[in-house]
This record gives C-alpha cells, structure tokens and sequence, in this order.
C-alpha cells in the first residue's frame, strides 16, 4: 500500500511524513515561548534535552525486571527505553509518522520510574496514598516539566505540547478536544508492549526462570517453535531458542505495521488533529495478535514477574525505599539544596517522593547502607541465577 506523501518543500519532516503526522512546524508550542530554532526541527530539538536530561542519565542504573547489582549481567530501564525507542522509530518511517516524535516521547516515557522498577513504583504509591499517589508515566511528566534543573529562566526542560501529551498515558493530560493520543504516540505504546514482552519473555528463558516446556499453552512460542523445528530441525537448544525469540519479534512487528497501514488506508485522516479526534485508535496489533500478546503477558506475570525468587527480592528492595522513605521525613535537610522550596509549595511527602525516585537501584542501595541498615541485608537484593 502506498501511503500518502506530505507536501514536499523546505520542510523535511512534510517532505516525508504523511498529512497525518505531527508537525514541528504546527507545534502546539512550549509553555515558556521560546523562539524557533534554524538549525533543526522542534521535536529534535526536544530529544537531546531529553537525552542530555539527569533523569535519561540515571536510566542505566534502574532496574527492569530483575534487580540488577552485578553489572551488565540483567537488561536495565536504559537499554529497555532504547529497544522502544529504535523499533518505535523504524516502524514510524513505514507507517510515514513523525520518527523525531516518536523518538522523543520513547526516550522520555519511562524516565519517571523509581529504583527497583514496579515493585518500586507499587511501593511508592502506596506510600503517598494520601498525597496524590505515584505513578511512574505522571512522573515522567512532572520530571520534564519542573525535576530537571538545566535552563536559568525555567524548571525542567520545556518540551512542546506534543512530547509532553505523549507521556500522558494513563491519565488524561492532553487537550480536551482529542479522543486518542497522537498517531506517533500510540506507536511508543504499540512498541513499548512489544519489546516487554519479548525481552521478558527472553530474560525469563536466559537466566532460567522458566523452562521452555512451560511455554506449551503460550501461543506465540509454540507456533514459532513448531516453524523453525520445521526447517532447523539439528540447531543447539540455546541457538533455536534465541532465533525463535528473534522471529517471535519480527511477526509482532509485521502484524503491528501491517494492521495499522489498514487503519489508516481505511480512517485517511486528513491530518493529525482528525487522527486524535476519532474513537479508535489507529496504531496497533491485530485483534487476533492482541490476544497472543496478551497471552504471553498473563503467562510471564504469573511466572516470571510474580516468580518467587524475584517476588522475595522484590519484597526486600520495597523494605528498603519504605525505610529510606520515613527517614527522609526525620531528616528532610539530607534530600538536596532545592528541597525546602518545594517542602514549602507542595509538602514534604512530594519532596520525599521525588527525592527517592530520581535515585538509581545503586544510589538507593548506597543511602539505605550509610543511614539505616549494612549491606548484609542488600547482598539478599540480587537473584542467583541458575547455572
Ligand atoms: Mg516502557
């Protein structure tokens, strides 16, 4: 199918992105106006604060799944940000949306995650229950838009409306007027839920958390499997297993481009604001994919995420960010130079909050051991993997 060319110009993103794209030239601005760079287009603009953003930084010290205390052994936040951010950029091209968008809101999307992943996250809205809660994808939000301290004129980084509404994924940020996020954000969302599922699904298998004979009612596997077996029948076991991952990929990514070029050859929405008023979103899997997705996804939370080994680990690092929590509430002069102006305009449960989760696993392994216990409890923070 052939997509429908932008209006070529001057402008490079209209030269290739399709009418429906988001546009840097028709942004809907920053909140503190800044004038329009010559050299480059907003959204790129926007990606290299993001990246040269503390928060991005502190990504490769920021546990995954597995909490990671040895090194490279276990897949980080960083490297998970990256995959969503390099998949969601080539299937932009495909589908001719904005990849500069693309990139920027996938590079941001996680950047609002405490230490120790979503048992952190869990830990931390529980802990402000009565403050407003805690959500990693609102953090990410609230880290660009007042945690990072970088420009002299104003907090955070002053992305345009378009980064910012893409981080808005479980909450409602956006402008009232459109039904769905934009084209290019439902992309990170799409390509976000491929690669969880499929490194998970890898690191779960990798470090031996399940065995493979448990996959036999996971449909995704076991058609791959049976395909590859069909046509490499003698490949060693470690081998076979990383290619039928690498396959399992490619047929998520086919179904994912192949479904939405149908949505949008079929909605044509004239332009990007027709796309965010609609009632369906038109980035996404097949019904019949989506049902595969999601059956792997109940299968690796039940036995992977909720496996005993991490869950107890999980349970100890929770310990920790609960300790270090109600000690930082005694001594609130330790959360940094910034702190008692934001005690004073959004209370010290916040300021605590964000204190805790801009830390990295390291960093929050560090303060626990200096103020409150010895590394003898922290040494029970990293599962053994099986040999
Ligand atoms: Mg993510």
């Amino acid at each position: 199918m052939a997509l429908k060319s932008g209006n070529p110009g001057d402008d490079p993103e209209r030269s290739f992105c399709a009418p429906y794209a988001e546009f840097s030239s028709s942004t809907r601005g920053r909140f503190h106006p800044e004038s329009l760079s010559n050299s480059q287009p907003e959204f790129q603009r926007d990606r290299e604060r993001i990246i040269h953003s503390s928060a991005f930084q502190a990504l490769e010290h920021k546990s995954q799944i597995i909490l990671n205390r040895s090194g490279d052994e276990y897949r980080t936040r960083l490297s998970h940000t990256l995959e969503v951010a390099v998949l969601g950029r080539s299937i932009a091209r495909s589908l001719r949306l904005n990849d500069d968008l693309v990139d920027a809101i996938a590079l941001a999307h996680d950047l609002g995650f405490p230490p120790f992943g979503q048992p952190g996250e869990h830990t931390l809205n529980q802990l402000m229950n009565d403050h407003g809660g805690f959500h990693h994808s609102r953090q990410s939000l609230r880290v660009v838009d007042e945690l990072e301290m970088i420009y002299p004129e104003f907090n955070g980084l002053n992305l345009t409306y378009e980064v910012r509404a893409g981080l808005c994924r479980n909450f409602v940020s956006r402008d009232e007027a459109d039904s769905q996020p934009s084209l290019e954000a439902q992309l990170v969302d799409a390509s976000d839920e491929l690669v969880s599922a499929r490194l998970d699904l890898g690191d779960a298998l990798e470090h031996g958390f399940i065995e493979e004979e448990a996959l036999a009612d996971v449909a995704l596997w076991t058609e791959i499997k049976a395909e590859v077996a069909k046509h490499y029948s003698r490949m060693d076991k470690s081998r076979r297993r990383l290619y039928i991952l690498d396959r399992i990929q490619e047929a998520l990514i086919a179904d994912l481009c192949r479904q939405s070029h149908e949505n949008l050859e079929s909605a044509d929405p004239a332009h990007a604001a027709e796309a965010r008023s609609l009632n369906r979103r038109l980035v996404g899997f097949s019904i019949e994919v989506r049902s595969k997705l999601q059956n792997l996804r109940d299968f690796l939370a039940q036995h992977f995420h909720h496996h005993s080994t991490i869950s107890r680990v999980n349970q100890r690092a929770c310990m920790v960010l609960q300790a270090l929590f109600t000690f930082y509430h005694k001594h609130p002069n330790l959360i940094g130079d910034k702190a008692a102006l934001k005690i004073k305009k959004e209370g010290l449960p916040r300021a605590v909050c964000d204190y805790l989760s801009g830390m990295t696993d390291t960093m929050a392994y560090r303060a626990y051991a200096k103020h409150l216990g010895t590394d003898s409890l922290l040494a029970e923070l990293t599962p053994r993997k099986k040999i």
